[in-house]
């Protein structure tokens, strides 16, 4: 690989102007090859437990960087080890999956991919949400730290996670020993991009910074018959709306307005044709919080409503309450957070650094917190810079993660992401 010869020759101490200078040399570098791999992951997306092809090619990538590098952890998840003395252990973690989506984007490398899901049904595949953008990052950082060997002292462990975007895939990594069979890290780091700024912006914030989630799924049941015959059923898409609504006012008249909190009904299905009252309705639910008291007290006024609704209704049976998938809070280490900012502030300016407030979205990395390592979710602006001005000044909200419009403005947020990485964890392997 010809981008390793002059790698190697640009080594200077991190901390100073001619550091920082020589950081920008190696990461422009290092651009070409990002940007290729984001654009080759971008074209390949795979969904949660299904991220092989993507796993096989992080795990080439660093193999050919002289990691050390384990596969199938946590079922699709990869491990890269790279030892460099006596010094502590620092994780770096990218995330694999991609979502069910029809992309939108109009981009020339636009994602084609359909798949069917665990239900059956055909749908689209897109990074949606960046992760395309993270593995190229998190390649090249590697990349970057594995050439200049000089800089840092210790053991750099990069994570690949699966299944983030159904937050499993930490928590299966952690089942299947990460940190028993691999060296445990004294700090574990991410970085995700977030359209609410500006391309290359680096966002911080000690503390929460995303929510506690909880996936529910509501079974309504009624009794079915003749669409044309009412009186002779219990018509559970009448309970299902009127529980939609009333799930409404949790939220609005049960929180004080000084704790967030989110109730979304995110998806109704019943029925299957105009003159059939069906037998029962499914409503999907996704709640948000950030303290344990409010999650609570949310959940059990869920239950609550959708139970009084169907009596309401005079259902024979109570509606049935599963959960689907919860995170907790992720929670951004204050010391640590502390640390790389300022690393961050000195390396880069304190106007593109900033202290980014907490967004109302879950992650599963604060699961490496529970498991005892102090964690760090850096932020990096995704938007092109004009579209975000122009945007900021007519107040029109852009399409962000998660929509199938949306798409980061790849070589500022790439570079941003990669120098994030690099200073911190140089910052942090001392
Ligand atoms: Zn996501
Ligand atoms: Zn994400």
């Amino acid at each position: 690989m010809k981008i390793l010869v002059p790698l190697v020759l640009l080594v200077a101490a991190s901390g100073s102007a001619q550091g920082t200078q020589s950081l920008k040399a190696q990461v422009d570098g290092v651009y070409p090859a990002a940007e290729a791999l984001y654009i080759h992951f971008h074209r390949n997306p795979e969904l949660s437990l299904r991220e092989t092809a993507t796993a096989a090619r992080l795990a080439t990538e660093l193999t050919q960087l002289g990691y050390e590098v384990t596969t199938g952890v946590g079922g699709t998840g990869v491990v890269g080890v790279l030892k460099n003395g006596a010094g502590p252990t620092v994780m770096l973690r990218t995330e694999l999956d991609a979502l069910p989506l029809t992309e939108n984007t109009g981009l020339p490398f636009a994602s084609t991919v359909k798949v069917r899901d665990a239900a059956g049904i055909e749908v689209g595949v897109m990074h949606a949400c960046g992760h395309d953008l993270h593995m190229a990052a998190w390649v090249s950082t590697a990349r970057i730290m594995a050439a200049d060997k000089k800089s840092w002292k210790g053991t750099l462990v990069l994570v690949g996670q699966p299944a983030e975007e159904i937050v499993a895939g930490a928590q299966l990594m952690i089942e299947d020993g990460l940190f028993t069979r691999f060296p445990k890290p004294d700090y574990a780091l991410a970085v995700h991009d977030d359209a609410r700024f500006a391309a290359g912006v680096i966002g911080y914030r000690p503390g929460p910074i995303f929510t506690n989630s909880n996936a529910l799924t509501i079974t309504i049941f009624g009794r079915g018959g003749h669409g044309a015959r009412p009186e002779t059923t219990i018509d559970p898409v009448v309970i299902a709306a009127r529980t939609v609504v009333a799930l409404q006012t949790i939220v609005s008249r049960e929180i004080s307005p000084f704790d967030p909190a989110v109730v979304t009904v995110g998806s109704i299905h019943g029925g299957t044709k105009h003159n059939i009252i069906p037998d029962e309705v499914k409503l999907q639910l996704t709640v948000r919080s950030f303290t344990k008291a409010v999650r609570e007290k949310l959940l059990t006024a869920i239950a609550r409503v959708a139970k009084a609704e169907a009596a309401a209704a005079g259902a024979d049976r109570e509606p049935r309450i599963v959960q689907d998938q919860s995170t907790d809070a992720l929670v951004n280490d204050s010391a640590l957070t502390r640390r790389v900012s300022s690393a961050l502030i000195r390396e880069l300016g304190a106007a593109q650094v900033i202290d980014t407030p907490p967004e109302m979205v879950s992650e599963d990395f604060g699961k490496f917190q529970v498991a005892g390592v102090p964690t760090l979710m850096l932020r990096v602006g995704a938007i092109e810079r004009g579209k975000h001005e122009q945007a900021a000044k007519a107040g029109t909200p852009l399409p962000g993660l998660h929509s199938s419009q949306f798409y980061p403005d790849r070589e500022p947020v790439l570079k941003a992401a990669i120098m994030a990485e690099v200073i911190a964890l140089r910052e942090l392997l001392r």
